[in-house]
């Protein structure tokens, strides 16, 4: 199919695209990589009356160090993520995440921002963020607040940003001892279920543990249940095995498709979060 018709506008910067947002009422989307909003405007599914280009906004896009955290741009693309120097010796886990996103034309065109704010159930980006402990910064006609990532997913689709906000950038303190890993789908990539898992340790004991889910349920949501079964534990296979075996245990939502029964997923919740598990306790 092909899309209904729609005005197109260039963004020249985060207060131009938020006033053309207003000024719109309601019937304008941004358009940043476009990888998810196109596919929507062709199935008539999204039918915006304009589309807001935010892809060339000087500063949106890049990876870089601010006051001790690292601050990515939304425009960034996954593809610069997951080559990024800076990622790879302080998050590795991030950068890694993003490199299994998808295919090479995906990681290239698509943005954090745009896969943070469309907010697929099956999306990468909300398991690690939410095991780094991320902020994501917006930017409304009211001025700046930042919602860590914990709050910000809330339901399918669905996160907490207005019609009139743009998402401007993550910021999350630089952190070795993390990993991702995900069964994905073997056409799209898109997780059936993937785990985010980031551990502090201090003399061989885990003085804290986040870890997040995505894929297996509406939206992404840290497991409380495994964290509290690290914390305060001392760092040992036993610890880590424990921990994996009761995650997904209470989730009642779980999602069931032509790529997985809800049970097949539970067991793979408890799968790969061992796996993230193991691979961020090796970087302890
Ligand atoms: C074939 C294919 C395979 C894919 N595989 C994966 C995968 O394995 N893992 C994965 O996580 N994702 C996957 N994706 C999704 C991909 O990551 C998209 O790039 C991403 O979901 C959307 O990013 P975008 O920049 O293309 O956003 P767009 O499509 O331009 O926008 C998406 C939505 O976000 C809004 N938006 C965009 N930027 C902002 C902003 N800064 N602030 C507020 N709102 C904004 C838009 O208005 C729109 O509603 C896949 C997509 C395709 C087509």
């Amino acid at each position: 199919m092909i899309t209904t018709s729609f005005d197109y506008a260039r963004a020249t910067s985060l207060d131009d695209a938020i006033a053309r947002l207003g000024a719109a009422g309601g019937s304008a989307k941004l358009l940043a990589g476009g990888h998810s909003l196109v596919p929507l405007m062709k199935l008539r599914l999204s039918e915006p009356s304009l589309l807001i280009d935010i892809a060339r906004i000087p500063g949106l896009s890049g990876v870089r160090e601010k006051d001790g955290k690292i601050e990515i741009g939304s425009g960034t693309t996954h593809q610069a993520v997951a080559t990024s120097a800076l990622l790879l010796d302080k998050c590795p886990a991030l950068a890694e995440t993003a490199a299994t996103i998808g295919d090479p034309q995906v990681r290239n065109r698509g943005t954090v921002g745009g896969s943070l704010a469309h907010a697929d159930p099956a999306a990468d980006y909300p398991a690690i963020l939410l095991a780094l402990d991320a902020e994501i910064h917006i930017k409304g006609k009211g001025g700046w607040r930042a919602v860590k990532a914990s709050d910000f997913f809330q339901a399918m689709f669905t996160v907490d940003l207005q019609p009139d906000e743009i998402i401007a950038g993550v910021q999350l303190k630089p952190q070795r001892a993390a990993a991702y890993a995900k069964l994905h789908q073997r056409a799209s990539h898109f997780a059936i279920v993937g785990v985010g898992a980031a551990l502090e340790i201090s003399g061989g004991t885990v003085t804290s543990a986040r870890v997040g889910l995505t894929g297996a349920s509406t939206h992404g949501m840290r497991l409380a249940n495994v964290e509290a079964a690290l914390a305060g534990k001392p760092l040992s296979d036993a610890t880590l095995a424990a921990a994996a075996a009761v995650a997904g245990d209470g989730l009642d939502d779980l999602n069931s498709d032509i790529h997985a029964s809800a049970e097949y997923r539970r067991q793979m919740v408890k799968v790969f979060t061992a796996r993230a598990l193991k691979a961020a306790a090796a970087r302890a």
